[in-house]
């Protein structure tokens, strides 16, 4: 696991709340993830997230705190929930839905295309 904001491996810590993962490129870096998520089963889930986020990030042209800012309003999280890193599998699928719904420049979006062509197949 690598740090999102400087590549560098996360080292596993004690703190005073428990378990965390701390950048290893402390105090350069200080960048932390809470360690109680369940990191090994929604990983894919959260890369792919990930990786939507940041293509839709850069596709609107914000900064990724904008971007962060665009979590919290549409899940409705504040600033500290609002990292993908430690989002679960359900909460990560929810973001990529968003995103494909707000990813579509113009036009229709995909679920009121989808519904369009559901409606036409019924009159057949
Ligand atoms: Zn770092």
């Amino acid at each position: 696991m690598n740090c999102p904001e400087c590549g560098s491996e996360l080292v596993l810590r004690n703190g005073r709340n428990g378990k965390f993962y701390g950048c290893g490129n402390f105090p350069q870096c200080r960048h932390t993830e809470s360690a109680n998520t369940t990191v090994s089963t929604s990983k894919p889930a959260r890369d792919s997230a990930l990786r939507a986020f940041n293509q839709f990030v850069a596709s609107k042209g914000w900064t990724q705190s904008q971007g962060s800012k665009w979590i919290q309003q549409t899940l409705g999280l504040n600033w500290d929930e609002a990292k993908i890193e430690t989002f679960d599998e359900k909460r990560c699928e929810t973001l990529v839905a968003y995103i494909k719904l707000e990813g579509v420049s113009g036009g229709q979006s995909d679920i009121a295309l989808a519904f369009e062509r559901a409606k036409q197949r019924r009159k057949k």
